[in-house]
């Protein structure tokens, strides 16, 4: 009998929640706890499904075939079962990609309408009109342009900004430029007014937004993270924030998570810090994918879509 694992670092009352809703959803399987799986059954287990796991408790269970991840990101996994066969299967969902979308839309228009400006404006106690931009005259690129990205920009286009995405292959969107290679990141960040990154981490993109890179950008643009935090070079986007080439960053992620009580970004004014919170994961939707994703399996033995191990997403 086979028996699926559910390894997460979720706190306990979180964990049962999760693990009853995909009890409810996979009736026919038994998904178990590593903690309450015997090391006799240890090689009955061909399935892990993760949310955000220790690594080093996926080792442990040397039969799995493939890993379903509830999480969209799985930077920490590729690492971990770099040297086994394993399969790792990313989140895609639908609501995800809604979820971000918003964030993309609320923090896009944020920066376009000033908000930073003004807050620091009232605490100043100053009354005062900053130049108003169109829609249509601001550029926004968006690195990454899969799941997520795709997302978000359909919902960006509504506002008629001018939209540019860059990915490794070519997209065709309506009114949205697309660039691929390094001379496209280059093209794409010397004219994005605000610069947003939905890239996974991997070992091409780590720090890709480096000094030079992001030195391309026109001076007062704005940057968002809503990716991974390694993506970009922190140092370099502070030098240039404090030189004010760039304006404002908005970073929903960071290299070393959570940011440390002392890190100096904390109070950084022309920061915005979020907690990692653009896209959580919606137990229901992404429990729904993941047991499609099973069902298949069990009926036809076929692997859904899993992350390239050349590529690293
Ligand atoms: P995805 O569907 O795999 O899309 C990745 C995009 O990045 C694709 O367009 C891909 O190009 C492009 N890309 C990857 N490597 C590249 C490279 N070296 N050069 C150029 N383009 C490259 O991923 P997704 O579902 O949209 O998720 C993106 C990331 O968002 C996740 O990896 C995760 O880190 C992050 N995320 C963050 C949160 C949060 O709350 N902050 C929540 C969920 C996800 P192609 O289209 O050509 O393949």
């Amino acid at each position: 009998m086979n028996t699926i694992v559910f390894i997460s670092q979720l706190d306990d009352k979180t964990q049962s929640k999760w693990l009853s809703c995909l009890r409810e959803h996979l009736s026919d399987e038994t998904i178990l706890l590593p903690e309450q799986i015997s090391e006799g059954e240890i090689e009955n287990v061909d399935i892990a499904i993760v949310a955000n796991p220790d690594p080093t408790v996926i080792a442990k269970f040397s039969n799995v075939i493939w890993i379903q991840s509830l999480w969209a990101g799985v930077e920490h996994l590729i690492n971990a079962t770099l040297t086994k066969q394993v399969k790792i299967v990313r989140l895609v969902d639908p609501q995800l990609a809604k979820t971000m979308a918003e964030a993309v839309v609320a923090w896009t228009l944020y920066l376009h309408r000033n908000m930073p400006e003004y807050a620091q404006q009232q605490k100043n106690k100053q009354w005062k009109e900053l130049p108003y931009i169109s829609a249509k005259e601001l550029r926004i690129g968006v690195l990454g342009a899969g799941n997520l990205g795709l997302t978000s920009l359909k919902s960006l286009q509504q506002f008629e900004y001018q939209l540019s995405c860059w990915s490794r292959t070519p997209k065709q969107l309506d009114g949205v430029k697309s660039y691929t290679g390094l001379n496209g990141l280059q093209s794409i960040v010397s004219n994005s007014d605000i610069l947003i990154s939905l890239l996974p981490l991997t070992s091409q993109t780590y720090h890709l937004l480096d000094i030079s890179l992001l030195s391309l950008l026109p001076i007062g643009a704005r940057v968002i993270n809503f990716s991974r935090g390694a993506v970009i070079d922190t140092k370099a986007i502070v030098q240039l924030l404090d030189t004010r080439h760039i304006s404002h960053a908005v970073l929903d992620v960071f290299e070393h998570e959570p940011l440390a009580k002392g890190d100096p970004i904390w109070s950084n004014p022309n920061i915005t810090v979020l907690p990692h919170i653009s896209a959580p994961s919606d137990m229901n939707t992404s429990i729904k994918v993941a047991s499609i994703n099973i069902k298949k399996y069990r009926k036809s033995k076929i692997i859904p879509n899993a992350v390239n191990a050349r590529l690293g997403y």
